[in-house]
């Protein structure tokens, strides 16, 4: 039914037989526009004219690719369903406001028919021309509005039916499309939720990485430090060690030397001593000499 209005939709857009593209691209995707050409039996350039229109309104879209053979581009239709079915919707909304304005003047007005040619006028016209009729001078007689009335009103209820089909699938698409984007939305959060996850394992990874690698670092300069300190305690010990021996040295070198200085003094003593005896005994026996002599 609604490929039925659309058909009628697209004829109302592009023209004459042109409703005929509906049955062709309705429920597919990307359709090459020589097969189009071909299956309504138009040339390329007409049925490029039909799209052409169409797709001023938003009703198809089109990719196109290039004819790696012939070296030119081909174009790809696709008919914009929810476009279309908007579109329709608009333009049955509007046909029955017309219906509606022509059913108030059938339940309003008066009309008046010409019983030999027809015509009908409204009441204006006929009381212009004294109730006969432009053309042939006839009476007119006053128009049963019934019929009108009725057809109208018919035609009101057809095309409300129709509306409410169209808007019927208009919620069915966009709820569809809701659904799809809402998949659409739970996957994409999902992945940034994996996505999430994964750098936060990869983050702590990296962090206990660099703890090790600090926590070596530190093992191994503590152990180095060690080490330092190890041998400086060892050096310092031995250089204490041979401080002491000199210190010893020195201290018994000292005292043999002292001792030494002392026997010397000692001696150098008792040799002075013996000298000054030998100096006073030899001045003692100089001056009896002296003395003996006078
Ligand atoms: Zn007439």
């Amino acid at each position: 039914m609604q490929v039925k209005l659309l058909h009628d939709l697209v004829e109302e857009m592009a023209g004459e037989n042109t409703g005929r593209i509906v049955d062709i691209l309705f429920g597919k995707k990307d359709v090459n526009e020589f097969s189009i050409a071909k299956k309504m039996e138009l040339t390329i350039n007409q049925v490029r004219n039909i799209l052409y229109k169409l797709s001023a309104d938003g009703l198809v879209s089109f990719i196109r690719k290039k004819d790696k053979r012939k070296g030119w581009y081909i174009y790809y239709w696709t008919l914009k369903t929810e476009k279309c079915l908007v579109k329709l919707e608009g333009s049955l909304v509007k046909k029955i406001e017309g219906f509606r304005g022509i059913l108030g003047s059938r339940e309003t007005r008066r009309f008046y028919t010409c019983p030999s040619c027809g015509i009908e006028v409204g009441e204006e016209k006929a009381l212009e021309h004294g109730f006969s009729c432009e053309e042939c001078a006839e009476i007119y007689e006053l128009s049963d509005n019934s019929p009108a009335i009725r057809e109208t009103k018919f035609r009101i209820s057809r095309t409300q039916k129709n509306l409410e089909l169209i808007q019927g699938e208009l919620v069915t698409i966009r709820e569809k499309e809701a659904k799809r984007r809402a998949r659409i939305n739970k996957k994409l959060d999902k992945e940034e939720a994996e996505r999430k996850a994964l750098m936060k394992i990869a983050r702590a990874a990296a962090r206990k990485k660099v703890a090790e690698a600090k926590a070596k670092l530190e093992g191994k300069t503590l152990a180095v430090k060690k080490k330092v300190k190890k041998t400086v305690k060892k050096v310092k010990g031995k250089v204490a060690a041979k401080k002491k021996v000199v210190k010893k040295t020195v201290k018994k070198v000292k005292g043999k030397v002292v001792k030494k200085v002392a026997a010397k003094k000692k001696i150098v003593k008792k040799v002075a001593k013996k000298i000054v005896k030998k100096k006073i005994s030899l001045a003692g026996r100089l001056k009896k000499k002296i003395s003996g002599k006078r």
